[in-house]
């Protein structure tokens, strides 16, 4: 077999992409991302409700199930090491007719069968102690207690960074156009950049079956795009609602969605319309209208809530319901495609899979360098008069990637962007084709900075006032 500089090449740098990166990182493989954007979360990573799923609605048995759930808990292993949020919300299905109440017994005991035992349905009494600032009409609820919130951005931006930290390369703007497998070994063109690899794990979300057919001539399966639409409120309408408010699910979709977020805002979205575009999930007039009059409807008080922002996400939907994840070990290919609307949630879980199909061989390092990243959460975060009001972040001196080890003179400083409520994102060489863009200290990816209130790309309209 011929010399590769990678033993696996990832395509798409989204959350799956970055947790895939991460888990052969840290089994000790060589990796190298190519990302067609200029940033991580390029794609459908970028807009979602984030959401920390248990799989209590997840099809039992399925794979799915089984990677939200090994990823739930690998989260919250990693959550205090990493200083990643999480909002302890719990999430209420709420019915609102007898046929949506009569439909809670069948959904609880699919929680129940897919292992997440501590849910229960609660008579509308407890529904409204819960939450009293719900319409009253409310008639019963499955509650589950261990859905929670995330912060969509620092969960992935941490999954990138240590893999960054143990030596993985990302190429941004690095569109994967040519690959051809010679003795062996893949030989990948993408932007200007050309990377040779011994594998490739197709992560490209809504490209992901052109991806399939680039490197084996043919798709096992067909993106769907599905968008969803979402209304963001002003923060001072985080004070109306604790718990998530999940509608009764149908076959398509979880359905619209009431939800604060780890930032302090709430949350009306998504919706699921089918659309051909791969890229641009432009958000319109009258299903924004309509977000505001469902929220409205479930918690009548924001019907005089500022909207602060508005956005849409497009989810890799395919065919079919379950994720298309497929190994061709001989090819070496392997696909994590058509991870629809659960890879935030599941990305670790699935990297775990797909690490066990890899049948390539490495050496874990004894002691993997873990990032520490600015809590954007800030109402989350200890406030104290005698510190800054964020989590500090430790930076550790920089080393080769191989031979990484704690630095003794482990520093502690508050970085700007934690300072100033910015996000963090590995921008700051953004810009330059095929450019090694992230920096393996995790508080020097701060430098490019987003608006708030999940205002990022192109794929963002926010009005700043109600729609
Ligand atoms: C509206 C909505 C709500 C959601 N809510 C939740 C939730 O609450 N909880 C949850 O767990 N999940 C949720 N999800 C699902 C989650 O966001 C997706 O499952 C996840 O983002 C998919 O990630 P991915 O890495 O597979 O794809 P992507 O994020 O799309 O990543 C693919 C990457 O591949 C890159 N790429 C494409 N073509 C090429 C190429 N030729 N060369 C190189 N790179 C390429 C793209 O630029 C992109 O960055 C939601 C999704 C949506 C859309």
């Amino acid at each position: 077999m011929a010399e590769a500089e990678a033993d696996v090449a990832i395509i798409g740098a989204g959350v799956v992409g970055c947790a895939m990166a991460r888990r052969f990182a840290l089994e000790g493989a060589t990796v190298a991302v190519l990302e067609a954007g200029s940033d991580i979360l390029s794609g459908a990573s970028k807009a979602n409700s984030a959401i920390l799923h248990t799989g209590f609605d997840a099809p039992p048995g399925s794979l799915e199930l089984a990677c939200m759930q090994a990823a739930y808990g690998e989260y919250m292993e990693i959550r205090g090491a990493m200083n990643l949020p999480v909002l302890e919300t719990g999430a209420m299905v709420a019915a609102w007719t007898p046929g949506e109440e009569a439909r809670l017994p069948d959904l609880l005991a699919q929680a129940h069968e897919n292992g997440v035992t501590d849910a229960e349905i609660i008579p509308r009494e407890a529904v409204l102690a819960r939450e009293p600032n719900i319409a009253a009409t409310v008639r019963a609820a499955l509650l589950v207690p261990r859905e929670h919130l995330i912060d969509p951005w620092s969960a992935p931006l941490a999954y990138a960074t240590q893999a960054k930290m143990l030596g993985a390369r990302f190429l941004f703007n690095a569109p994967l156009s040519f690959a051809e497998r010679r003795d062996g070994v893949w030989h990948l063109d993408a932007g200007g950049a050309t990377v040779t690899a011994r594998s490739v794990i197709n992560c490209a979300g809504n490209q992901g079956d052109r991806i399939e057919t680039l490197l084996l001539g043919a798709s096992r399966f067909g993106i769907r795009p599905r968008k969803g639409q979402f209304v963001v409120f002003d923060k001072a309408s985080g004070a109306l609602l604790r718990t998530i408010l999940l509608p009764v699910p149908n076959d398509r979709t979880k359905g619209v969605v009431l939800t604060r977020t780890v930032f302090g805002n709430l949350l009306v979205g998504p919706t699921a319309e089918e659309q051909e575009d791969r890229e641009r999930p432009d958000v319109t007039r009258p299903e924004l209208d309509m977000l505001v009059a469902k929220a409205a409807e479930l918690v009548p008080a924001l019907a005089d809530m500022p909207v602060t922002a508005v956005y849409a996400g497009l989810r890799p939907a395919t065919e079919k319901k379950e994720y298309r994840v497929h190994a061709e070990p001989d090819l070496g290919y392997y696909c994590a495609g058509g991870i629809r609307s659960t890879g935030l949630t599941a990305a670790l879980g699935i990297a775990r899979h797909v690490f066990a199909l890899w049948d390539g061989a490495a050496e874990p390092p004894a002691d993997p360098p873990v990032p520490v990243m600015p809590n954007l959460a800030e109402h989350l975060a200890p406030r104290s008069v005698a510190r800054p009001p964020v989590p500090a972040v430790r930076t550790r001196r920089r080393h080769s990637a191989r031979s990484w080890a704690p630095a003794t003179g482990t520093a502690w400083h508050w970085p700007e962007s934690a300072r100033s409520g910015r996000m963090p994102a590995a921008r700051r060489n953004a810009g330059r084709a095929g450019s090694d863009a992230m920096d393996s200290d995790p508080s020097a990816g701060n430098k490019g900075g987003r608006p708030r209130h999940f205002a990022v790309g192109h794929q963002v309209r926010s009005t700043g006032t109600q729609p």
